[in-house]
């Protein structure tokens, strides 16, 4: 499995870390695990090809993860190169999501919605989804109303979590446990703890509890990134951290 990290940064426009956006790419299926705004952008620059994504996976409704859908599909739509003749797109997102998909097709649809390619939307809470390649796993985390991690694992030894945004919780680390690439979000310093996200200790400690090969960290608001976030985190766990960053390519 190859993931390249399209956006590192969040909400807040930052130079050289993007809204959230991944690429997961198997030998049978191209995933886009979140899209916030600006994703789509990326791709031609970190030499990646949109135009094969077969599948998209939200981890929750947040702008920063979800905003490039409706540039996506208009490209789709409108992309010479895009086949959508007998094509399926299938969308993995956390319940309430057709409802909000439904809502911005009221607004867009018109423009973006490709006739002849088949949209298909599951909702999920706690779930095993297998395709081709590559099962997925969907678990509950603490963020918004029906937020979702994702852990995907080629059925080879290989796996990748994803924990979208969190804190830090018991079914967290047990979805992560035993996982080879731990993918984590560290939004705010340890100072500045939020409601809704992940400090560096908090990472820390999940890296630990959870047993991970390695450790990957992402999803930087900027004061963050003004702390010694890995002097931090081997406090607690000794194993391997990498700082995500915009095109980072891991090869689980
Ligand atoms: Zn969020
Ligand atoms: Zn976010």
């Amino acid at each position: 499995m190859k993931l390249t990290v399209i956006g590192s940064g969040v909400l807040i426009p930052q130079e050289g870390r993007g809204n959230s956006g991944y690429f997961l790419e198997t030998e049978h299926h191209s995933i886009l695990i979140d899209g916030g705004s600006g994703t789509l952008r990326k791709f031609p620059e970190f030499n990646l090809d949109y135009r094969k994504i077969d599948t998209i996976c939200y981890s929750h409704l947040h702008p920063d993860h979800t905003m490039d859908l409706i540039p996506l599909l208009f490209a789709f739509k409108h992309d010479p190169k895009v086949q959508t003749l007998d094509r399926t797109l299938q969308i993995i997102g956390p319940k309430g999501f057709q409802s909000f998909f439904n809502r911005m097709m009221d607004i867009f649809g018109q423009w973006v919605l490709p006739e002849d390619m088949d949209i298909k939307i599951k909702e999920v809470t706690r779930e095993k989804i297998a395709l081709t390649d590559l099962n997925i796993t969907c678990n509950r985390t603490i963020h918004t109303d029906h937020s979702i991690t994702f852990r995907f694992d080629d059925g080879k030894g290989n796996d990748i979590f994803y924990s979208g945004d969190t804190i830090l919780c018991e079914e967290l680390i047990e979805s992560a446990r035993g996982v080879k690439t731990l993918i984590l979000e560290c939004s705010a310093p340890d100072e500045m703890k939020s409601e809704n996200h992940l400090t560096p200790t908090e990472c820390g400690k999940i890296a630990a509890e959870s047993k991970c090969e390695k450790l990957v960290l992402t999803h930087f608001f900027p004061e963050v990134l003004k702390t010694n976030i890995l002097g931090t985190i081997s406090r607690y766990y000794n194993g391997k951290i990498e700082m995500a960053y915009d095109g980072m390519v891991i090869n689980v």
